[in-house]
């Protein structure tokens, strides 16, 4: 699962950057209103972290714009202040929650669980395709209940694959669920990572169509 953090604090957004991703999530991190927007249309990317008070462009104005465009991502918003105010134009701009710093690190995961989990229709927290079971929150995977080893990389791309639902899901999706900016993507990276999958959940666990992308055999 991939997140874009948007918080202009140096040294938070340098430590929520460093949390989320030692907790799993890839996240990239902005610290400019401006750029928000490009980069959701750029990039698939499933939760926002917004910080309401940025420099220029507020957070409740980039929340506006997000919507009227119909960009459909869930959306925590981070609000400085304990302000009533800003929690309901937040919350009537088309936020999904919000957060007031100071918050626990716990409870920060917490929401953002929660909100990819309302995001995705049913019992996604542990998706099952056949006899493959994914523990979203322990991030472990069972094949025929027996735990299977696999790299915290394989298992993001077999949750986007899950999460898929059967259908098809594109090589730029894969990567983009694992990757962040900045890093260099080989060409057959996903390949690579599909076909050590395929070893340890059976080779017939996934599909590949030429031109389209993979998908979990249910
Ligand atoms: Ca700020």
């Amino acid at each position: 699962m991939r997140i874009l953090l948007v918080e202009d604090d140096r040294h938070l957004g340098e430590s929520l950057h460093r949390a989320l991703q030692l907790a799993h999530y890839a996240c990239d991190w902005i610290g400019d209103g401006d750029q928000v927007l490009a980069a959701l249309v750029a990039t698939h990317f499933d939760l926002l972290v917004l910080d309401i008070g940025l420099p220029g462009r507020s957070g409740l104005e980039l929340l506006r714009d997000i919507r009227s465009r119909h960009i459909r991502i869930p959306v925590l918003l981070l609000t400085a202040r304990d302000s009533v105010e800003d929690k309901v134009k937040g919350l009537d701009g088309g936020a999904d929650d919000y957060l007031t710093k100071p918050f626990d690190l716990d409870e920060l995961y917490a929401r953002i669980r929660m909100l990819l989990r309302r995001d995705n229709d049913h019992d996604q927290n542990e998706p099952q395709c056949g006899n493959i079971r994914l523990d979203c929150k322990a991030r472990e995977v069972f094949r025929d209940d027996r735990l299977v080893e696999l790299t915290a990389t394989e298992i993001a791309i077999l949750e986007a694959l899950m999460r898929g639902g059967g259908h098809y899901v594109s090589t730029k999706r894969l990567e983009d669920s694992i990757y962040s900016w900045g890093r260099e993507v080989e060409s057959n990276t996903v390949q690579v990572y599909i076909s050590r999958l395929r070893k340890h959940l059976g080779n017939d666990a996934i599909e590949n169509k030429r031109g389209v992308g993979y998908r979990m055999l249910t």
